[in-house]
């Protein structure tokens, strides 16, 4: 028996552990340790997907997030090296481009326990980012980096790193939509507790830095979100870092009634309301992609994203909230899209395929 030590969170992270745990468990060849830095830790952004996605539960809860990105990582090392010394694991394994990645990767790289780094290779470009900064260092400490695109293959060839280390897997975010996008209940409980139309809404989230810590930014896309509501119901589950600087802005109790705010809703939600929409306006790379998943099409309202194959073959388009009428007249004129036919993300087989890999 093999020992991962797998480290997780934030939601996205969640999700795309559901199918590679669900791999492990079914090969019969390794003991996964979960462990959950705690960085989401609310019970709409962490526990729903553990219980909707049937994974089980952290072996290790660390209760660490708010503060900096330095001090937050910082306790996330010590406390995962005091982890890692005690499981002992023979490869740890982290995904995607937050602080929990970073952490993970970095404690590990330091005991000399390799790194399996799902969602390598992806860029933006964009040094400003904090996720750009993790993912870069988290793939040059990595032993299996695990790429989900072309595109994200190519970049790591370019800096160099050998190819031998590199696995073009495909997109382990699209094999949990084939898996559990299915269960996605067909009477359309949510949209009939919304009271919404199929085909007749926008389908909005945002929460990157980028957007939520630049007044001028957030104050577009609010403000373009607001003039969408008056054409057509604009639903909105939101993040709660969204939440809370709307609120220390004094805008969140000033939104117009048409935005139909949420909580964040559980993954099975989301696929519906996603499902269903006439256009979703997002910064979340996860909500970009289940975009294309279900031909929806998508604004995203960033400078740059990762996902440029959908952006090239016209499912996507980027839109830097520089003003209200910049984000409403991109969302209004994107209904009824339509791109290219690709399959960039693979076959749905990305978790096996990792699974596999690293048996070997
Ligand atoms: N998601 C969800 N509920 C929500 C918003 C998003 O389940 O209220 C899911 C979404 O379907 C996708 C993932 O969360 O699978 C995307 O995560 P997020 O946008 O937080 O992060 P990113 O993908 O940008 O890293």
């Amino acid at each position: 028996m093999r020992k991962i030590l797998t480290v997780l969170g934030a939601r996205p992270q969640f999700i795309k552990a559901s199918v590679v745990s669900h791999g492990f468990r079914q090969s019969g060849q390794f003991q996964e340790v979960l462990v959950h830095t705690g960085q989401h830790f609310d019970a709409n952004m962490s526990d729903v997907f553990f219980d909707e996605l049937g994974m089980s539960k952290p072996d290790h809860f660390l209760d660490i997030h708010g503060g900096g990105h330095g001090a937050m990582t910082g306790r996330m090392l010590e406390r995962l090296e005091q982890v890692m010394q005690a499981e002992r694991p023979d490869a740890v394994l982290v995904y995607g481009d937050t602080n929990s990645t970073l952490a993970g990767a970095l404690a590990a790289a330091k005991l000399h326990i390799p790194v399996a780094h799902i969602e390598a290779g992806l860029r933006s470009f964009n040094m400003a980012m904090p996720e750009e900064v993790n993912r870069i260092l988290t793939d040059r400490v990595s032993r299996w980096l695990f790429t989900p695109t072309n595109a994200s293959t190519q970049h790591l060839v370019r800096e160099g790193v050998a190819p031998s280390a590199i696995e073009e897997v495909g997109d382990v975010m699209y094999d949990v939509a084939l898996h559990h996008g299915q269960r996605v209940d067909a009477t359309g409980r949510v949209l009939q507790q919304l009271n919404l139309a199929p085909g007749a809404y926008v389908l909005a989230t945002v929460h990157r830095a980028e957007n939520t810590d630049h007044s001028a930014r957030l104050r577009a896309i609010v403000d373009g979100l607001e003039v969408l509501a008056q054409k057509l119901p604009v639903v909105w589950p939101m993040h709660p870092r969204t939440r809370g600087v709307l609120q220390s802005m004094g805008r969140l109790a000033m939104l117009s009634p048409q935005l139909r705010l949420l909580d964040p809703v559980g993954y099975l939600d989301m696929v519906q309301l996603e499902k269903h929409a006439a256009v979703i306006a997002t910064d979340s790379g996860g909500v970009q992609k289940e975009a294309f998943f279900y031909r929806v099409p998508c604004v995203t309202l960033r400078d740059e994203t990762e996902w440029v194959e959908l952006v090239n073959a016209g499912w996507n388009r980027l839109v830097p909230p520089v003003s209200s009428a910049a984000v409403a007249n991109a969302v209004i004129s994107a209904i009824g899209s339509k791109g290219q036919a690709i399959e960039p993300y693979g076959k749905g087989d990305a978790a096996i395929k990792i699974v596999n890999a690293l048996k070997d």
